[in-house]
């Protein structure tokens, strides 16, 4: 009988995923192809993911979270030819996977999440942006555990922001715009290592004597200025821990360079079906 995979995917237990995964890294180890999973991994996936009409992300709550972002994940390690290759990426995962931890604390809420994002929009950003370049929408998954080394991760290839239980004294709303500031830069320069060059520009004149380490360094401030760009002054100012450290005069300068890199941005990523929609007449269909 053909290994069950939906089911192992289908609840929210780690134990589950380790098993499945600890399966496949056997399969493989022996030579044996996981290929014949791929529908199976694929209909679950559109069984469990929504994406409302028109728009260009969908969420996944935490009963699929963890399924759906691991299949993700395994849709792609599983048609790896190389089996060797295949052992080391999904040996990979289950680190990942092995790195949950249950924890009594709480999740972002996704009614909380549609604001952020209403708060990106008037920000002037459509949501048609959280496409990538392939036009792959946005999947937000929510994943009921938390781990020690982040609250939520970005992950450009898949164009997935996972969403971790949150540890005390930290604020899931700045992470989750954090997150989205990620998805911008990869959409901008087409790396999630690089920046703008115009915000090395603007680094420049409002933080002179600053020297990043490294690339990543400076990823990092971007997308946290980002993140106080969107947040100061709304509802949201004081789910953002950065923004009390500038001035009004600093506020203002992070939110004018956002303002003119983004309205260039909406323009130049704008999915092409939804151009051509923009572009006819009132009153045809
Ligand atoms: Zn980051």
């Amino acid at each position: 009988m053909k290994y069950d995979i939906k089911s192992k995917l289908s609840d929210q237990f780690l134990e589950t995923k380790i098993e499945l995964l600890e399966y496949l890294i056997n399969q493989a180890k022996q030579g044996k192809s996981n290929k014949s999973f791929t529908q199976d991994i694929d209909n679950y996936l559109s069984e469990k993911e929504h994406f409302p009409y028109m728009t260009s992300y969908c969420m996944v709550g935490p009963k699929y979270g963890l399924g759906c972002l691991l299949g993700h994940f395994l849709y792609h390690y599983i048609n790896e030819p190389d089996f060797t290759k295949q052992v080391f990426l999904l040996t990979d995962l289950l680190e990942y996977i092995q790195a949950f931890r249950p924890s009594k604390n709480a999740l972002l809420k996704q009614t909380t999440t549609v604001k952020l994002i209403g708060l990106i929009e008037d920000f002037g950003i459509f949501s048609a942006f959280f496409r990538n370049s392939d036009h792959r929408p946005l999947r937000i998954h929510y994943i009921p555990y938390d781990r020690a080394d982040s609250n939520g991760h970005y992950y450009p290839n898949l164009n997935i922001i996972a969403l971790y239980k949150y540890k005390e004294n930290s604020y899931p709303e700045y992470v989750f715009i954090h997150e989205i500031a990620h998805l911008i830069t990869h959409n901008l320069t087409g790396s999630p290592h690089k920046v703008p060059d115009s915000f090395n520009e603007f680094n420049k004149t409002f933080h002179p004597t600053w020297k990043p380490r490294s690339t990543d360094d400076i990823i990092e401030i971007f997308v946290d200025l980002f993140s106080i760009a969107i947040m100061a002054e709304t509802e949201f100012a004081s789910r953002n821990p950065l923004i009390d450290r500038f001035s009004d005069h600093g506020l203002k300068m992070i939110k004018d360079y956002f303002i003119t890199l983004t309205r260039k941005l909406k323009y130049a990523k704008q999915s092409p079906i939804l151009s051509r929609l923009a572009q006819k007449p009132p009153g045809t269909s």
